[in-house]
């Protein structure tokens, strides 16, 4: 316990230290403080929270993700021991109704060694009361599992977007990186002196316009790095679901929800959910220098049709049919093109033998 009072007062006094620090550091910071981050004390998630995330809006989309898993560990030769992991499970929902196709699948359920990558509390507690009877094993970083040499299965929905990111502006032709310092007692914006030398930039980025800004996760491409070797050495599979561009390019796409609204991501540190889109394409690149295989991405909504969701809801529904308009609603949130259907993606990272169902199809 540092005897702070808020993480406001702790950011403050490392910047009178140090000078403006970087985003990442900020974000870092807001998000898993041991004491005062966003993911420590609290449930963010569903109506209640600050945010809804596709497990929490259809039972489906847990259940079309476990189809997935089923069928990677079938096309792995149904391994009698493999690890299934995800990381930042959340409320624990989506593998909840994955686990209910599970028990349609012979030998895999007692093949499964359950390991959740999360920090908060809060959620491991979510997590014990719905998972609890798969006995899952907790850990804090994903290479606590680095011995482990099980074929292993990763997923991750809504997790890439909530690491650090650091930002980068571009001013008279100089690239700077973006930094927080104070202003008026207040957090402000600002640029470190320091130009970065531009053979930093990927080579579509080098020319971008004056004020243009890029963001680079370098806790995300490190993690990725990681989960590709694993994948690779141990035979398996990775699918990560968040929202982001397929091609790197430019733009600011920081940004700070609270209560199901946009708010000042500076104002109250530690007390809104802080993200950024997640950029697929280095994220691809690192899976593939690390010697995995990343498959062509594939927006929520090609991912959903192809499983069958319209024929799962049509199922759904007949079995419940004072339920019809709930469960057409949350089909169309999740799969058309003005809600999550294209800016959520699907990026699946393979070892080399597996083409998993269905990153093969187009
Ligand atoms: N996958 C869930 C939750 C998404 S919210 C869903 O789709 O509903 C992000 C999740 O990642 C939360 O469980 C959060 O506590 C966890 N998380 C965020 N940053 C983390 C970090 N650095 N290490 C471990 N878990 C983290």
């Amino acid at each position: 316990m540092s005897g702070a009072k808020n993480l406001a007062e702790i950011i403050k006094s490392q910047i009178k230290l140090e000078g403006p620090i970087s985003l990442s550091t900020y974000m870092g910071l807001c998000l898993t403080h041991p004491e005062f981050g966003y993911y420590k004390n609290s449930d963010p998630l569903g109506k209640s929270g600050d945010f809804i995330t596709a497990p929490e809006i259809s039972q489906m989309f847990g259940e079309f993700i476990g189809l997935f898993i089923a069928q990677a560990w079938i096309d792995l030769g149904s391994p009698k021991e493999f690890n299934l992991i995800e990381l930042g499970p959340g409320r624990g929902t989506l593998l909840q109704d994955a686990f209910r196709v599970f028990s349609k699948v012979e030998n895999l359920t007692s093949a499964m060694k359950l390991i959740l990558l999360e920090t908060s509390d809060v959620l491991r507690q979510a997590q014990k009361e719905k998972l609890g009877h798969y006995n899952p094993i907790w850990i804090d970083e994903i290479g606590d599992i680095k011995d482990n040499k099980n074929p292993t299965i990763i997923i991750a929905n809504e997790f890439f977007d909530a690491l650090p990111i650091k930002q980068f502006q571009k001013q008279n032709s100089k690239w700077h990186e973006r930094a927080i310092g104070i202003k008026n007692k207040k957090f402000a914006w600002g640029l470190t002196p320091n130009e970065i030398p531009k053979d930093a930039f990927p080579s579509n980025i080098i020319d971008a316009q004056d004020n243009s800004i890029w963001e680079v996760g370098f806790a995300g491409l490190r993690l990725m790095s990681e989960i590709a070797e694993i994948i690779a050495s141990n035979g398996g599979a990775f699918l990560a679901i968040d929202y982001g561009y397929a091609k790197t390019q430019t733009g600011d796409t920081f940004q700070a929800v609270k209560n199901h609204q946009y708010v000042d991501a500076l104002a109250e540190p530690g007390m809104a959910d802080l993200t950024a889109h997640v950029d697929f394409e280095a994220l691809s690149k690192a899976a593939t220098n690390a010697g995995a295989v990343a498959h062509k991405l594939k927006t929520q909504g090609q991912f959903l049709s192809l499983l069958g969701i319209n024929e799962r809801s049509e199922q759904l529904i007949k079995a419940n049919p004072d339920m019809a308009k709930e469960i057409s609603a949350a089909k169309q949130r999740l799969i058309s093109d003005e809600q999550m259907g294209s800016l959520f993606k699907l990026l699946c990272v393979s070892s080399k033998e597996l083409i998993p169902f269905p990153f093969g199809e187009n």
